[in-house]
């Protein structure tokens, strides 16, 4: 194989990559797999970059034989664990296509058509939140890179509005706010104020009022955001988001809504309610690469006002001066980075593909079966629903089981290939923990797991 030039050879390697390609799209299920010790594959697989190359069908082998089975499948229906993944079947072929495209998805002078779509599947984002008019962003690798761009713009809007600056910046969430919120409060050398919860564990108006009447005056001066989660990643819980929102108006607060797990819920009406409020954010985070079944990494970041964010993010060099015009809309200034991939395509092609209602339909499909999970363990003595659930997360209880029970349990299930889950930590308490967003989850599925704590 040429490394540039298309020969007889990259033909078999481009068939034997779609075929392998096409036949893990087709596996239904997937094989759940799972990861070995590193000393299993140096023993089997060995030195893989040598000075003459493996060639391209035996570095696909190996990746076929060793390495792909040594990777959990993320979209497995029982893979419950974390907050899995579901890709549309339409959205990973369009993957491939991304990859074959060479777009730079930075600027629109070099990607304008792929930049195009990617802002109509923003703006049906957008839409569902309710944003107003002129509201815009970016896709990003994560809703980890997504929170920190949208606390630096959140930052940089805030300093130039009032004009000064603490010694520290302040961000405000709920201990249940995602661990990414904490790093990002790390990398931009500012600390955290931890506003109490209720007893739902929502981050209310009120407890964000309450916590600003206790703190100092320095201490509120330094503060520039609030966080509010719209579906908690360890329970699924949406905080007060017309409450907090209020609160933030009041007092010229930056408005954050993280709803990298949840947000996707905004396209189901049965739950659309909860997250009233969010209409008024600053700035809004939903990872498509979660519930939205997008293939990873895909994360929304929309801004209210992106010119803001524009202002906070646009890298200034010569050779740079020629996209640096507002008047087009260049995704490298809506985040902490230049070169992108249009990673918004996969996603932008299967809602293009399928259209809104099938993707409310999927979300609430997920609702539905966890609204029946969540029956089940009621109906099952030796458990007990610990939430009622407000997204597609379960809590519960196997009575008398502590963490080495739960622990041994999913060890053993996913050795034994029947599901991947995880206890999590809820009061202080080892608990059971599913997250669902695959619509092919069933609930013969759920009851085949819960089988397994007898
Ligand atoms: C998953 C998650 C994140 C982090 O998103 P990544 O895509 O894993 O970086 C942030 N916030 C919430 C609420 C999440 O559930």
């Amino acid at each position: 194989m040429t490394m540039h030039r298309y020969d007889e050879e990259s033909e078999a390697i481009a068939q034997a990559a779609l075929d392998y390609a096409r036949r893990r799209i087709t596996m239904d299920p997937p094989p759940l797999d799972g990861p070995l010790p590193e000393e299993v594959l140096r023993e089997r697989v060995g030195q893989t970059i040598t000075e003459r190359g493996l060639g391209g069908l035996e570095a696909l082998r190996v990746f076929v034989e060793e390495l792909a089975p040594a990777t959990i499948s993320i979209d497995h229906p029982r893979f419950a664990a974390f907050v899995p993944a579901a890709p549309t079947k339409a959205a990973i072929l369009f993957d491939l296509v991304v990859s074959a495209s060479s777009i730079f998805g930075g600027t629109w002078l070099e990607g304008a058509g792929a930049v195009y779509a990617e802002n109509q599947a923003l703006a049906w984002l957008a839409g569902l939140t309710g944003l107003p008019e002129g509201a815009g962003g970016v896709f990003v690798s994560g809703g980890s890179a997504a929170n920190l761009s949208g606390l630096v713009a959140a930052r940089h809007a805030i300093a130039g509005r009032r004009g000064g600056r603490p010694a520290r910046w302040r961000i405000a969430c709920s201990v249940h706010a995602h661990s990414s919120v904490g790093a990002a409060a790390r990398v931009m050398d500012a600390d955290v104020l931890s506003v109490p919860e209720d007893e739902r564990g929502r981050l209310t108006g009120p407890n964000l009022r309450a916590a600003l009447a206790r703190a100092t005056p320095e201490e509120r001066d330094a503060l520039f955001a609030v966080v509010a989660t719209a579906g908690t990643t360890n329970a699924g819980i949406v905080d007060d988001l017309a409450g907090l929102a209020e609160v933030c108006a009041e007092e010229g607060l930056w408005f954050h809504v993280d709803g990298a797990y949840g947000g996707a819920a905004l396209a189901a009406p049965s739950v659309r309610h909860l997250f009233d409020g969010v209409e008024r954010a600053d700035s809004f985070v939903v990872d498509p690469h979660k519930w939205l079944f997008a293939p990873f990494d895909c994360a929304a970041l929309l801004y209210a006002r992106p010119l803001e964010a524009a202002h906070a993010h646009m890298q200034e060099a010569a050779y740079l001066d020629d996209v640096n015009v507002l008047c087009e809309w260049s995704p490298a200034h809506y985040a902490h980075h230049l070169s992108r991939r249009p990673r918004g395509l996969p996603f932008w092609f299967s809602l293009a593909t399928h259209g809104t209602t099938a993707y409310r339909d999927a979300v609430e499909t997920v609702l539905a079966l966890t609204r029946e999970v969540a029956a089940e363990i009621r109906g099952r003595s030796d458990l007990d629903l610990l939430l009622e659930p407000e997204l597609s997360v379960v809590l519960f209880r196997r009575r008398g089981w502590g963490n080495a029970e739960y622990g041994a349990w999913s060890e053993r299930l996913l050795r034994e290939q029947v599901a991947f889950v995880l206890p999590t930590t809820w009061g202080g308490e080892r608990v059971g923990r599913f997250c669902f967003v695959n619509p092919r989850t069933t609930i013969e599925d759920v009851r085949a797991i819960l089988d397994t704590m007898g």
